[in-house]
């Protein structure tokens, strides 16, 4: 789950890491007010929505008077901001946070993350903030180090210091990025986070290393014992079809192809939407319904799938292990039916009762094709997408 930079700073300050002083706002005169509050004489004006990049498609405006808070904030909100990171059709600005501008003298980069290769939670700090850390990555890697913490140690002041060096801090600035390190290291942990991001942290011309921008990902498995966390959630930022999803404990994740997926297990579902890929197509979406696949569920999913207007044909690949295939069938059938289906629909059934199920789909009177394997069933269906 993420969360906007707002909420993020506010997270991080209560794990005493320094962020400027600022105040959300929904409206032009709560932003007005807000700038009255911090009181300037510079602000910055920053849209707030769950992608970065905002600065270069203008959704950061450092800014010298009230009347022009009035102005960007009247522009920004109601707006669609591209990013890079949005994807072409972008983000409507609901919500924007006022912030006390900072003189900035140095721009840097930190994040934290969960290394998969070494199970700790790593920095990684490079002196390149600011900018793009994926263009960093590409042509100067040398530039980007990282920093493991010790687990049975927990964070230690030498972690703090080490970066510190990296990022060529000097003087009491050493002593500030430690204890920085040490409250983001807190925050990772505590609040089960799986992404932190400052980009940029920057030194400012009076010597201060703070946090300028802030963004969080967090863990959804570990939400259930975050209830603060679980509350910060914007619906608006989060796809419309993968909420209704949620609600039937669905785990469906839109992408741009056309061959819509419905299976039983993440891995299967991985292997399905690689397979559409190797004849040729693209899947629309991945969809897991999980182990105990109900009428319902099966309906739902449908529904979801369907309601995408790039899905020409679907595939569904279900393996009948404690669901038995022949009540998948009937799930299948009953969805179809009631949904009158228009794209062409190949099912692959395998496991318990799979040759009651297959007998279900045949006999229903739907053009329902039957895959005989994962691959017979794959072909058929980029077969018929490119048959209509
Ligand atoms: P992003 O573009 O979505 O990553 O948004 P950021 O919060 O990182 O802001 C983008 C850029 O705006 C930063 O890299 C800074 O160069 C600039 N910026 C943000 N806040 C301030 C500020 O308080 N003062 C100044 N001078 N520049 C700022
Ligand atoms: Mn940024």
């Amino acid at each position: 789950m993420n969360i906007h930079e707002y909420q993020a700073k506010t997270v991080l300050k209560s794990f005493g890491v320094s962020v400027p002083r600022g105040i959300a706002a929904f409206t032009v005169d709560e932003a007005v007010k807000a700038a009255e509050t911090l009181g300037g004489p510079v602000w910055v004006v920053k849209a707030q929505i769950h992608a970065g990049g905002r600065g270069k498609g203008g959704g950061v405006k450092v800014v010298r008077s009230i009347e022009e808070v009035r102005k960007e904030a009247t522009r920004m909100l109601g707006m669609t901001l591209i990013t890079h990171q949005t994807g072409p059709h972008g983000r409507v600005v609901h919500r924007l946070y006022v912030e006390e501008g900072s003189a900035i003298e140095r721009e840097l980069y930190l994040s934290a993350l969960v290394d998969r290769e070494t199970s700790r939670i790593a920095f990684i700090a490079s002196t390149e903030g600011g900018m793009d850390i994926e263009q960093v990555a590409k042509t100067t890697p040398e530039k980007i180090l990282t920093f493991q913490v010790e687990p049975a140690a927990g964070y230690q002041p030498y972690v703090g210091r080490n970066i510190a060096t990296a990022l060529k801090l000097k003087g009491d600035q050493v002593k500030q990025c430690g204890k920085l390190i040490e409250g983001l290291y807190n925050a990772f942990s505590a609040k089960d986070m799986s992404l932190l991001e400052i980009n940029p942290l920057v030194v400012t011309k009076d010597g201060q290393v703070i946090c300028l921008d802030a963004k969080i990902n967090f863990d959804d498995n570990a939400l259930f014992r975050h209830k603060d966390v679980a509350e910060l959630r914007d619906p608006d930022e989060e796809d419309p079809t993968e909420r209704e999803a949620a609600k039937y404990d669905l785990s469906y994740v839109k992408l741009d192809g056309s061959i819509g997926c419905m299976v039983n297990g993440a891995g299967l579902a991985m292997a399905t939407m690689d397979i559409i890929k190797l004849f040729g197509e693209e899947p629309a979406n991945f969809l897991d319904v999980g182990g105990g696949a109900s009428k319902e569920k099966v309906t739902a999913a449908f529904k979801i799938i369907v309601s995408d207007p790039n899905v020409k044909g679907i595939l569904v690949n279900i393996f009948g292990g404690i669901m038995k295939c022949d009540i998948i069938a009937e799930g299948i059938v009953a969805a179809a039916r009631e949904l009158s289906l228009k794209v062409p629909l190949v099912v692959r059934l395998e496991g318990t009762n799979v040759d009651q199920g297959k007998e279900i789909l045949a006999k229903s009177g739907l053009p329902i094709v039957s895959g005989t394997d994962l691959s017979d069933a794959a072909q058929k269906i980029v077969k018929a997408v490119r048959a209509k």
